[in-house]
């Protein structure tokens, strides 16, 4: 333990974004440069408590050594403290950036003081760590002569790949996509985690000898298409990781037509056309001087604001069903349980500073989107909803609006994948497998992150990732 007293002197300081109305003018990251001395000072708020539940089930999902690294930091000692990182997280740089920190919702100075940082500290190891140079390949001295194909490139199917590459096996990861990183890469926008950040991470793994094959649509029968069984054929192991990719649909009168958009095509076409082109091309969908409405919260509800406003819309509005969560913890929702409480996120921030005020609207649903006689998207009747999603009578409302984006999760993976090898899927359409065992019905299939357990987070496609390349390890060697 760093200094023994040092919850006691400093408060919790987060370290600030980039000034809203600045960072809307370009796609830059929103965080501002790491300070050695406010994240030593930071780093010293760690009680190093005999039970650390920011490791624990109920904190971060990976089990990072938080207290040990919160103290070498404190004490200048980065190198070891990416060491100590680099044993529990492979891609510490990526959580570092967009993880929600359960950790820091279980930090046990959270129950009486604001918890420790913890999020920025790993951020700060991990980019201290590239810039001094000290994140380098590292090829296995060995190699196993067994074959492991990969399906998609998350953070489950890249944190598979990388722990298998290192036990000396030879791993190929086909991506549909023409990018490698699925939701890191076309997902998450660059103002939240930078593209150049997600290829550094793929470089490495390809120098340590992952190939990644891009364009490569497994089980798909269009030019792309891979046949998975001949995958399957000519591999000792198939991991699915191909994420939740079905998004949830507002089926309500007059969906058809333009101008209503499911976010993953307009976050990924953005996100393809800024790569590509600095968005020269014109191959996204605009919101410029359109009416916007993102119906559905949550990161990708936040990342279709922020895109929305970098595109210069002309208002903006954001539905959510459920009440506006409570400013603190509800006694139903202790420590060290996620903390179920109003936050502003960057998009919110963003949007306030517009605007001049907060974009999300509560208790609301819609009821049928409103077109002309062309069919050109006018806007949408709602209705506001109790806690039990029971319509209140008298509420009809209708909100004018081009674009209208829709965020409301995900419903599971696709099956174009699973149906050629006949696997069994869970109640939720998951590919069926068990947590920390991950067999699929097919025994030299296994299935980790989003396809298994429904949408999540990275940090917990990372765990998967990690735990699946141990199961399919122990079938190899069986
Ligand atoms: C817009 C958005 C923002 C998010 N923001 C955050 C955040 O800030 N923090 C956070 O922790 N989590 C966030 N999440 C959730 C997080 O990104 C996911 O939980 C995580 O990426 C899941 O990882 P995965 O590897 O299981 O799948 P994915 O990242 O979804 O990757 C699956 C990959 O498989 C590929 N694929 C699918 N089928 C095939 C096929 N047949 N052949 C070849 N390739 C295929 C896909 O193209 C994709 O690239 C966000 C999700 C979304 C949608
Ligand atoms: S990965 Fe997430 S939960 Fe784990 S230490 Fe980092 S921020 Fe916390």
């Amino acid at each position: 333990m760093g200094k023994p007293t040092g919850f006691k002197e400093f408060d919790r300081e987060v370290e600030p974004y980039r000034d809203a109305m600045d960072r809307l003018l370009d796609y830059k990251e929103i965080y501002t440069d790491h300070r050695d001395e406010h994240l030593q000072t930071q780093g010293a708020r760690c009680m190093d408590c005999g039970v650390p539940f920011c490791q624990s089930d109920e904190g971060c999902p990976v089990y990072n050594l938080i207290p040990e690294w919160n103290d070498l930091v404190y004490n200048n000692r980065w190198k070891e403290a990416l060491d100590r990182l680099h044993k529990t997280n492979n891609f510490p740089e990526f959580t570092g950036r967009v993880c929600p920190a359960p950790c820091e919702g279980a930090c046990v100075l959270g129950i009486h003081e604001p918890p420790v940082t913890i999020k920025n500290i790993e951020c700060a190891i991990a980019d201290r760590g590239f810039d001094e140079g000290w994140v380098v390949a590292n090829p296995p001295q060995s190699r196993s002569g067994r074959k492991i194909a990969v399906v998609g490139s998350g953070p489950a199917g890249l944190a598979a790949a990388a722990q298998l590459n290192q036990m000396g096996h030879e791993v190929t990861v086909y991506e549909r996509d023409d990018r490698i990183g699925g939701l890191l890469m076309y997902g998450i926008p660059n103002m939240k985690l930078d593209k150049a950040v997600v290829d550094r991470r793929v470089n490495l793994l390809a120098e340590e000898g992952v190939h990644f094959v891009v364009n490569a649509d497994v089980g798909g029968t269009g030019d792309n298409g891979v046949d998975v069984q001949q995958l399957l054929d000519d591999n000792d192991a198939l991991l699915l990781a191909t994420g939740a990719t079905t998004p949830r649909d507002l089926k309500i009168e007059n969906r058809e037509g333009d101008g209503v958009h499911f976010a993953m095509e307009f976050l990924l076409k953005n996100t393809k056309s800024l790569l590509d082109s600095n968005l020269d091309d014109g191959e996204y969908i605009s919101a410029k001087d359109k009416n916007v409405i993102v119906i559905g919260g949550g990161d990708t509800g936040t990342d279709c604001i922020g895109t929305s406003l970098r595109h210069g819309c002309k208002s903006l509005v954001n539905f959510e069903i459920m009440p506006r969560p409570p400013v603190d913890r509800d006694e139903n929702n202790p420590w060290p349980t996620w903390p179920l409480i109003f936050r502003v996120d960057y998009g919110h921030e963003e949007a306030a500073a517009k605007y001049g005020n907060d974009p999300r609207v509560y208790s609301i649903s819609g009821t049928e989107f409103v077109r002309d006689d062309d069919g050109k998207l006018l806007g949408i009747n709602t209705v506001e909803v109790d806690k039990n999603f029971n319509e209140v009578p008298g509420t009809i409302k209708f909100w004018e609006a081009d674009l209208i984006l829709l965020s409301m999760g995900f419903l599971g993976p696709e099956h174009y994948v699973s149906e050629p090898l006949s696997l069994e899927l869970d109640q939720r359409s998951n590919y069926k497998a068990e947590y920390k065992d991950f067999r699929t019905s097919n025994e030299k299939v296994f299935a980790a992150g989003d396809c298994r357990r429904g949408q999540s987070l990275v940090v917990r496609a990372i765990d998967e990732g990690r735990l699946v390349a141990d199961e399919i390890d122990k079938f190899l060697n069986s």
